[in-house]
């Protein structure tokens, strides 16, 4: 594993955010992702390629539109980052392997959902918005790994246990409350997420995600004094379900069913 192989991820991973910043852009307000090439949101100039450069072009145009003058937000350079530094962590825990592609793929849906929830949970859009198209991608190409790896039954009853476990509660809640607190998305996305790490992941991926969600809800509250402000779900269990691939080892050397029926 030399230098050349981690900065070669590394440009994979900054290629793939800037795609992903496409996505996440486009996809949740039906615009296709090849037509029109990459346009300036403020001022629709065409960007050219050396202005369409992951990172650097931020920099070397100081993070403001060549032609308005006006911001680029913040978001598009550090999404690239983050693809970036996952992939190469990914790469130098795993090697050269096929569970690196595994979870190259699997990293980039989580990242893709998550930061769409967020994107989405603010500005035009009316509520959060987890694209089907992800998640059938994403539970389909878990599988064939699952079939691959020779344990599809175990990577089918982590879907199946990664929607229910938060389909129940939620039911629960919206019969108690008259409200949502989660939707369909979220079910889905956790579903997703047990295709890539089966049925053992769930617990752990749901301990994190609960204690996440109540730590930002707690942080939400006290900045908006509002406690209805709604917080999007998703990236709690994106977060969750890459810290659990990377500790995957450390979290399975504890026993989890004991912590719950204890
Ligand atoms: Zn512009």
């Amino acid at each position: 594993m030399d230098i050349l192989s981690i900065c070669f991820i590394g440009i994979i991973g900054l290629v793939f955010g800037s795609f992903m910043n496409v996505l996440i852009m486009r996809v949740p307000k039906n615009i296709s992702i090849v037509k029109p090439s990459s346009f300036c949101p403020q001022c629709m100039e065409d960007i050219v390629w050396k202005d369409n450069i992951p990172v650097i072009s931020y920099i070397l145009l100081k993070g403001k539109c060549r032609h308005c003058k006006k911001n680029i937000s913040i978001m598009y350079p550090l999404t690239e980052t983050l693809t970036a530094l996952l992939f190469v962590i990914i790469y130098l825990k795993f090697g050269l392997s096929l569970i690196l592609f595994k979870y190259i793929i699997f990293i980039f849906l989580v990242l893709v959902v998550s930061l769409t929830d967020i994107y989405t949970s603010t500005g035009d859009f009316e509520t959060g918005m987890i694209p089907t198209v992800y998640i059938a991608f994403g539970i389909f190409t878990g599988l064939i790994f699952g079939l691959i790896e020779g344990y599809f039954a175990y990577y089918l009853a982590g879907i199946a246990a990664g929607y229910l476990v938060l389909f129940f509660p939620a039911y629960i809640y919206s019969k108690i409350r008259h409200k949502e607190g989660m939707g369909e998305g979220d079910f889905m996305f956790f579903a997703m997420i047990g295709a890539f790490t089966g049925l053992g992941s769930i617990p752990a991926v749901l301990t994190f995600a609960a204690f996440f969600g109540i730590v930002a809800g707690i942080i939400v509250i006290i900045i908006t004094k509002d406690r209805n402000y709604p917080i999007p779900f998703a990236p709690m269990l994106g977060v969750s379900a890459i810290i659990y691939v990377f500790f995957e080892e450390l979290l399975n050397s504890y026993n989890w069913s004991s912590f719950i029926i204890n």
